[in-house]
């Protein structure tokens, strides 16, 4: 139903001329089916045996959920910052240590933009962002319908931002991310070393921390994707199998391997990332 609502949208108004024929239709359809149907389905008996007994460990360390009596909405409005706040913080790791960003790559070969290629990740960026966004929720004692409720905004939003749709945000491009922002977070050329725009569905943490960038609406990034995708696996199969072959392969990090004007905080980034890197044995 999402999706039948953006592919109408992207016909009616749509931003950019872009032919529905686009480079990497024929995959991206296979990863809606995969990623949008069966990967739940096949990592639900995964999720349904590891989550009650994470839950199990946790809960008699801390003896108590920390909001017993938090009113629904209350853990809602917290859980959605929360969950956002680290998933942010997820991205941008991917795109800063090496071995992450082999995963995520897969996303970033999109090479034309429209809501289908929101459907395009390979399958362990759903178990990297799923471990580490359930300890603190868990942690913290959550109630579990808050995470439901988020991963459903975050599928809509998901084909929001990556949709072929010219929306103006207003002032509320400071709070939420959109398409205007995230066609540049795929742009191919840089925008701080590693990259830009790195929200989920909020974009408020790119403005904080000072990894935003958001020109004119009329601007458009002149190739979407990073340094070497002409020689990256255009197939479903093979980019599957991408992140665990070439091992030793040199990687260019982020969205491309040059290095743009940065701000201070930007270089901070980046050299967090470099010591996470060298942790992860690059
Ligand atoms: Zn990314
Ligand atoms: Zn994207």
């Amino acid at each position: 139903m999402v999706s039948l609502a953006f592919a109408l949208a992207e016909r009616l108004r749509p931003w950019r001329s872009q032919a529905v024929r686009r480079r990497g239709l024929f995959t991206d359809l296979i990863y809606l089916v995969f990623n949008g149907h069966f990967l739940a389905l096949l990592l639900a008996p995964l999720i349904g045996v590891v989550a009650p007994q994470m839950e199990r460990l946790i809960v008699p360390i801390l003896g108590r959920s920390y909001l017993d009596g938090w009113p629904m909405w209350g853990q809602y409005v917290l859980g959605f910052f929360l969950i956002d706040f680290i998933q942010w913080g997820i991205h941008v790791l991917m795109h800063r240590v090496p071995d992450l960003w082999r995963i995520h790559r897969v996303h970033h070969s999109i090479q034309d933009m429209d809501w289908l290629g929101s459907m395009r990740f390979h399958w362990l960026e759903i178990v990297v962002y799923r471990s580490l966004q359930y300890l603190p929720f868990l942690l913290l004692g959550f109630d579990w319908q808050v995470l439901a409720w988020h991963g459903l905004f975050a599928t809509i939003m998901g084909h929001f931002n990556h949709a072929n749709l010219k929306a103006d945000m207003g002032p509320l491009r400071y709070l939420l991310n959109h398409p205007g922002m995230h066609i540049w977070h795929h742009d191919a050329a840089a925008h701080g070393r590693y990259g830009c725009n790195f929200g989920i569905n909020l974009s408020l943490w790119d403005w904080l921390f000072g990894t935003a960038y958001l020109p004119d609406d009329i601007e458009q990034p002149v190739k979407l994707g990073f340094a070497g995708l002409s020689r990256f696996p255009r197939g479903f199969l093979a980019q599957q199998a991408v992140p665990f072959w070439r091992r030793n392969e040199v990687v260019p990090r982020g969205a491309n391997s040059e290095d743009g004007k940065e701000t201070p905080r930007q270089k901070l980034w980046v050299k967090l990332g470099s010591g996470l890197g060298r942790f992860s044995g690059e």
